[in-house]
């Protein structure tokens, strides 16, 4: 069978030299390499029939979300390759406000799952700083967030996928069941796998209902090392923070000069963005005059964001740091894990 029996729209199908650049230069590494087509499929079998194609050109697959990925995951090698980009696949499928799940195509962007999801009152934590990518590219990496202190990473709110396997076959993993305790953990193992096991085409994600109250406020540290004293005193105290971000003024100064606005501290090298959230006033209140206090001895400074703007400006710095190095520098991005005491 011929590519353009399985994407019949031309406008969906590109092949060669008619495949965009951006598709194949690697932000780090240049080198744009061609590739031997890039399609957009609009659903599961057009994906499985791409697969099925490719098995019988002998072409590497290579899956892509909306490219926001750091680690060069989506980019082709050898130009032996077939894209498949999910941007089109960008469908709600479902709410269903019983069980609290809600059922999506992979090519929906996270903020609109956010925005969409929220207008309803309910919640999907995960809050990676590139709003921009997609639930399918943020199941795919395990995708964190601001939010990941208190409520995990993607993993923790994926509760069924529906997968195109290498071998064009359908795999459906999971359920709406709040818990699964028999047999083995598939859906995990997919989840994180950054396209080298499948294709995700749909995916059902857990809701909670929305915290109705939080506040935030942003403090100021001599250096680094007494933010992170201070990030361990937070996490004993039981305050529970939703959000707790530690960066350095080398880092925030290039998203300051990115977005042109700058943090309402000027004190120190070092700062900690933290938010309580809650669905009770008076107990949030409590919970930050403990904030304060604890505080007192670590911080130069502590400014309360009490108004949205304010505290959406600031989170907008720290969501662009990594697009301001980008832009300024030539650091090699890389994301490092180490126990929170070290
Ligand atoms: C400015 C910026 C800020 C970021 N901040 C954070 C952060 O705070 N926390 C955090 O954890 N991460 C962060 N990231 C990383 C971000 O989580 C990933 O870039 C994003 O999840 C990838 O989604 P994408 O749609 O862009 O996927 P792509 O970049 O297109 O793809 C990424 C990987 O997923 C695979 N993939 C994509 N879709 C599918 C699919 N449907 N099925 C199978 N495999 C698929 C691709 O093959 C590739 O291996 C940030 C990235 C940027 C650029």
């Amino acid at each position: 069978m011929h590519i353009k029996n399985i994407i019949t729209d031309q406008k969906r199908l590109f092949l060669r030299e008619n495949v965009p650049k951006e598709y194949l230069i690697d932000p780090y590494l240049g080198n744009p390499k061609p590739v031997y087509a890039l399609a957009l499929p609009k659903n599961h079998d057009e994906v499985v029939g791409l697969i099925k194609w490719a098995i019988d050109k002998d072409l590497k697959i290579i899956v892509r979300g909306a490219g926001t990925g750091v680690a060069g995951a989506q980019f082709p090698i050898d130009g032996n390759e077939l894209v498949i980009d999910l941007k089109l696949m960008d469908k709600i499928i479902d709410l269903d406000e019983e069980t609290l799940t809600l059922t999506v195509e992979p090519g929906v962007l996270v903020g609109d799952i956010h925005e969409f999801v929220e207008d309803k009152g309910y919640f999907y934590p995960p809050d990676p700083a590139s709003k921009h990518s997609t639930i399918g590219g943020n199941v795919a990496t395990n995708a964190g967030g601001l939010r990941a202190v208190k409520y995990g990473t993607t993993r923790d709110y994926v509760r069924a996928l529906k997968i195109a396997l290498p071998t064009g076959e359908t795999l459906d993993l999971g359920s709406s069941n709040i818990k699964s305790s028999s047999g083995y953990d598939l859906l995990n193992l997919f989840i994180g796998s950054e396209g080298t096991l499948g294709i995700i085409t749909e995916i059902k994600l857990k809701l909670i209902p929305k915290p109705k109250e939080n506040v935030s406020v942003i403090m100021s540290f001599e250096d680094v090392f007494k933010a992170t004293d201070a990030t361990l005193v937070l996490l004993k105290s039981g305050i529970n923070p939703s959000e707790i971000e530690l960066f350095e003024k080398e880092a925030a100064k290039y998203a300051t000069e990115f977005l042109q606005y700058d943090l309402p501290t000027k004190k120190g090298n070092a700062y900690l963005l933290v938010e309580l959230d809650g669905d009770d006033q008076k107990e949030l209140e409590l919970r930050l005059k403990t904030l304060l206090e604890l505080m007192k001895p670590y911080a130069l400074e502590i400014v309360s964001l009490l108004d949205e703007d304010k505290k959406q400006r600031v989170k907008k710095i720290r969501d662009n740091i990594l697009i301001g190095l980008m832009e300024y520098t030539e650091y090699e991005m890389l994301d490092e894990v180490v126990p929170i005491n070290k």
